[in-house]
């Protein structure tokens, strides 16, 4: 043993190690924007107001990554890990598992099959086997993946329920069936989303064509009158984030965390996405959402600390991605933005391969593009085409480059050659894909074009863009040193840092970084 490691251990033996915070709470907005702080920083009186203020506030924060979407977004956050090393590429590869069915209710199944690697939770569980998670979410996949593989308390919101599925449990345990019996999303019927503050406290104007698809664009907003109806449209409004913050309080009292060892409480809240999808970054109604977040969140914070002393607890806020504005609003103010669709190009290349193929029936799918990646499907029905397929690639990235508002075609091999400093397309691209994904082209839009969806004509994220990668990032609590912290810092820093400040190891490796500057007593 050298001397330095042995004066290290002696360190460490002889002073006492530091208590462990009892409850590290993460709290994850699905498409939460940095600037939403700035553009209301005076009407944040409430929890996200209190985190910024009182915090840690890393101000450059990013989900360093290309397919800023809440399925890899959320893998990020506590496995320390890029998508590249999570497998965690997309939404529609995400957690769909038909093999762990819901419980109590119908709807897609669902596990963490996918995910590779260790979590922040395990790393604490193997330092203390006390140790207990709660997560919870409107949707399957914020609430599975931060806790990775981890059959803990794992809950997400289906046809008016609280449910999870039989990775995780058999049955719901009492306080889940209680929770649901009460049947709140069904009494939301005929309730409406006003605007909590007077209407001069808006700067946006309300009334926007390109809001909601363009009808229902103004306030206030009304639920169905149906019962049934309306527990699926509370998706859409603030009271959803609401209803998980209760449901999430109630689990934390049910299982009395933070009380004994360190508990782990994982929140991700769906609301500021629904509502950012519909009406877009600049709607009045994104912004009578993160007040009312901000509400909700000091009420949650409250509680939490009340019971188990602000002392003994963590609190990470942070997100999965941003958004980018409406196209049509960004050309409505005179800037160039475009919905791009390969969809007839793709089908095309698809039909002629058929065709070479001679193939009869249905027309197979030997490349699938999804969210700015081109898969393709079963490399050995090329050569027994006798095609080359890089001379298809090299093809398709001509006449994809061709298309407005496409910036990029990338080809992953190309990649590695990018600099990583100055080129953050490529560096976030490289984050993003695992050598085993079977992408073969990556495709980039311009800023503020955004991937088509049919028939939805809403605000999207998605892009390895400003507006869809840089995220807020804030610590705050026990062990926390406040500041605004400037200076790149990714969600892959928040697992090391929490690590570092609950003095336990990562079990597998990561790609972050702990940011030890925010660590240590205030100044
Ligand atoms: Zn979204």
């Amino acid at each position: 043993m050298n001397f330095a490691v042995y004066f290290a251990l002696l360190g460490w033996v002889l002073s006492p190690a530091p208590a462990r915070p009892k409850l590290v709470v993460v709290i994850t907005v699905d498409q939460l924007r940095p600037d939403y702080f700035t553009r209301w920083k005076a009407q944040l009186t409430g929890g996200l107001g209190q985190l910024a203020t009182e915090g840690a506030f890393f101000t450059d924060g990013y989900q360093d990554h290309a397919v800023t979407e809440t399925a890899p977004g959320h893998s990020t956050i506590l496995s320390g890990m890029w998508p590249a090393h999570t497998g965690i590429i997309r939404n529609s590869e995400g957690v769909q598992d038909s093999l762990a069915p819901l419980i109590g209710t119908t709807g897609a199944g669902a596990s963490p099959r996918r995910f590779r690697g260790t979590t922040l939770f395990d790393w604490l569980k193997a330092a203390d086997p006390m140790a207990r998670a709660l997560s919870v979410s409107r949707k399957d996949r914020g609430a599975i993946l931060p806790i990775g593989h981890a059959k803990e308390q794992v809950y997400w919101y289906q046809s008016g329920l609280f449910t999870t599925s039989r990775y995780y449990a058999d049955s719901l345990p009492s306080w889940v069936q209680v929770f649901n019996a009460r049947r709140l999303p069904f009494k939301a019927a005929n309730t409406t989303w006003s605007l909590l503050l007077p209407d001069s406290a808006y700067k946006e104007a309300d009334n926007e064509v390109w809001e909601n698809g363009g009808a229902g664009v103004v306030f206030p907003h009304v639920l169905p009158a149906d019962s049934i109806r309306a527990a699926a449209a509370i998706a859409g409004v603030p009271a959803m984030d609401s209803l998980t913050l209760l449901f999430a309080l109630e689990g934390f009292e049910a299982l009395r965390l933070g009380r004994k060892g360190t508990d782990l409480l994982a929140v991700s809240l769906s609301t500021t996405d629904a509502v950012g999808h519909a009406f877009g970054p600049d709607s009045r109604e994104i912004h009578d959402q993160v007040l009312r977040l901000d509400h909700y969140l000091a009420w949650f914070l409250k509680r939490l600390t009340d019971r188990v002393g602000r002392d003994n607890v963590v609190i990470v806020l942070t997100a999965d991605h941003g958004v980018t504005s409406f196209p049509e609003r960004t050309r409505a103010k005179g800037g160039t933005a475009y919905r791009v669709s390969l969809d007839t190009l793709i089908t095309a290349v698809n039909h002629e391969l058929d065709r070479l193929a001679g193939a009869g029936g249905a027309p197979r799918e030997w490349l699938e593009f999804d969210t700015g990646m081109l898969f393709l499907r079963d490399n050995g029905r090329f050569a027994a085409l006798g095609v080359k397929t890089d001379s298809i690639l090299d093809v398709l990235t001509t006449r994809i480059a061709r298309f407005q508002g496409v910036a990029r075609v990338i080809k992953p091999a190309d990649l590695a050659r990018a600099d990583t400093a100055s080129d953050p397309v490529a560096r976030r691209w490289l984050h993003h894909l695992p050598p085993d994904a079977g992408v073969v082209l990556t495709v980039t839009l311009q800023a503020g074009s955004v991937w088509d969806v049919p028939n939805s004509p809403i605000a999207m994220h998605g892009q390895p863009s400003e507006d869809d990668s840089h995220v807020p990032i804030i610590f705050w609590g026990k062990g926390i040193r406040p500041g605004s912290y400037a200076g790149r810092t990714n969600t892959v820093d928040i697992a090391p840092t929490l690590g570092a400040l609950l003095g336990v190891s990562p079990l597998s490796l990561v790609d972050g970084h702990a940011r030890t500057e925010a660590l240590g007593p205030r100044n």
